[in-house]
């Protein structure tokens, strides 16, 4: 049997060899979500001309400096400019041109004097105010240059940034292709929902791995071939297996520990598959296989639903981050205090599951309840993994372990709290 590694060596050894996937262009509309390929370069200044911040009156800071309500100034308006006008003329000394937010600012001003600091007058404007003197311009290019880079390689496209790519019109955005994962899921005892029946009789589970699994993938942005369920034999997985067949990675779950039907290595061997690694002091998730079949890596994840997730978050979730071109591809760890005493039976890194709350003081973790590598509800109600490294096999209530932050959940809040 191949040498038991840390999690942080599985890590490095099943991410060592991992790329970003080629590029591919997609729609600005379909690129939510997705990663930049290349640094997008503005080709135009943004915004494009010197414009208004404010709806009011375009005039020089010099002629309305000592403006107030005991000494009103009044100018003459020379023009009125909306948004999406040039304006027609330059401004004169001693006058106004009335102005709206985003429109172009005349030739001459310096300054925009809100429209509230006025009486809004139409052919001559009476300014009680001078406090808007030099202010309320936008310069030209003062959000992106021309040649700047308005988003970089490696970025993950959300709200902001699709609207910066819209900006400076990349219709058409480089990002790098998805991952095509297939996904199987072996074991006899396992079925798809549609036979519960079968369930219901004491016969078999639900492969509810099929369904973790597959989510998880969509979650991080893959597109799921999905193998279905094979049986614990040896020939029929080889041949499940050619579906696999031009896919970025292929998951498996089922059949990697040390028992007689543990099938799943022999098969990957079979077919010429390198193998990379075979288990992790890790629990859950000890037997975790890791190899290239060709070119495309496989990971093996053993079969209990939770080790299965968990390992998932750990190591699939980084290589296909990785895959996806992302830069940044781990969770976040933090420092929390643990409400539970801890007792574990192996030196092991254990990754428990937990629900961490911020408190007044401090951020604190309780156990969901019983940790079982079977019990799915744990990892259900966790929005964290509490991870206990293997030299601490004793942790008392209120010590401090690190945990790993399980998405939008762990963010999310009763309280607006701004
Ligand atoms: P194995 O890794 O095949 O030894 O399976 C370990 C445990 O996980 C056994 O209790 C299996 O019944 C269970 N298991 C394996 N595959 C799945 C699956 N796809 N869905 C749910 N449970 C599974
Ligand atoms: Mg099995």
């Amino acid at each position: 049997m191949a040498a038991a590694y840390s999690v942080q060596e599985a890590s490095d050894r099943i991410l060592s060899g991992i790329t970003a996937l080629g590029v591919e262009h997609v729609s600005l509309r379909d690129a939510l979500g997705r990663v930049l390929a290349a640094d997008i370069v503005s080709p135009i200044e943004h915004p494009p001309w010197d414009n208004s911040s404010m709806d009011g009156y375009a005039v020089r800071a010099t002629d309305v400096m000592n403006a107030s309500d005991g000494q009103p100034v009044a100018l003459p308006v020379l023009e009125t400019v909306r948004a999406g006008q040039r304006p027609s003329r330059a401004l004169d000394p001693r006058s106004a041109i009335r102005i709206m937010t985003g429109a172009p600012i005349p030739e001459g001003a310096d300054t925009v004097i809100r429209v509230e600091d006025t009486d809004g007058g139409e052919t001559t404007v009476v300014i009680t105010n001078a406090r808007d003197a030099g202010r309320n311009v936008r310069p030209r290019g003062e959000d992106l240059r021309i040649g700047a880079v308005a988003a970089s390689r490696g970025t993950v496209i959300g709200a902001a940034q699709i609207g910066v790519l819209a900006s400076v019109g990349c219709g058409s955005v480089p990002v790098h292709r998805r991952p095509r994962v297939a996904v199987l899921a072996s074991g006899d005892e396992l079925v798809d929902v549609d036979r519960f029946d079968e369930v219901r009789s004491g016969d078999r589970i639900v492969s509810s791995n099929s369904y973790t699994i597959a989510a998880s993938v969509r979650e991080v942005g893959g597109e799921v071939v999905d193998l279905g369920i094979v049986p614990d034999d040896p020939a029929a997985y080889t041949e499940r297996l050619q579906g696999a067949t031009g896919c970025d990675l292929l998951i498996t779950s089922g059949g990697v520990s040390v028992g007689a039907f543990d099938f799943t290595k022999d098969v990957l061997q079979s077919l010429g598959a390198e193998l990379h690694l075979w288990r992790v002091r890790m629990r859950p998730g000890a037997p975790l296989g890791f190899g290239m079949l060709g070119a495309m890596p496989w990971l093996g994840l053993p079969g209990n639903p939770v080790s299965t997730l968990v390992t998932f978050e750990l190591f699939a979730r980084p290589l296909l981050r990785t895959q996806r071109g992302e830069l940044r591809v781990f969770r976040r760890t933090i420092d929390v205090r643990t409400r539970d005493d801890i007792s574990l039976a192996a030196p092991l890194t254990h990754f428990m599951r937990a629900i961490v709350e911020w408190e007044s003081d401090g951020v604190w973790a309780r156990l969901t309840g019983p940790q079982g590598s079977g019990l799915l509800t744990s990892m259900s109600l966790a929005n964290a993994l509490l991870v206990v490294p293997q030299e601490r096999m004793v942790v008392r209530a209120g010590e401090s372990l690190r945990a790993l932050l399980l998405g939008e959940r762990a963010l999310s809040s009763t309280a607006l709290g701004v």
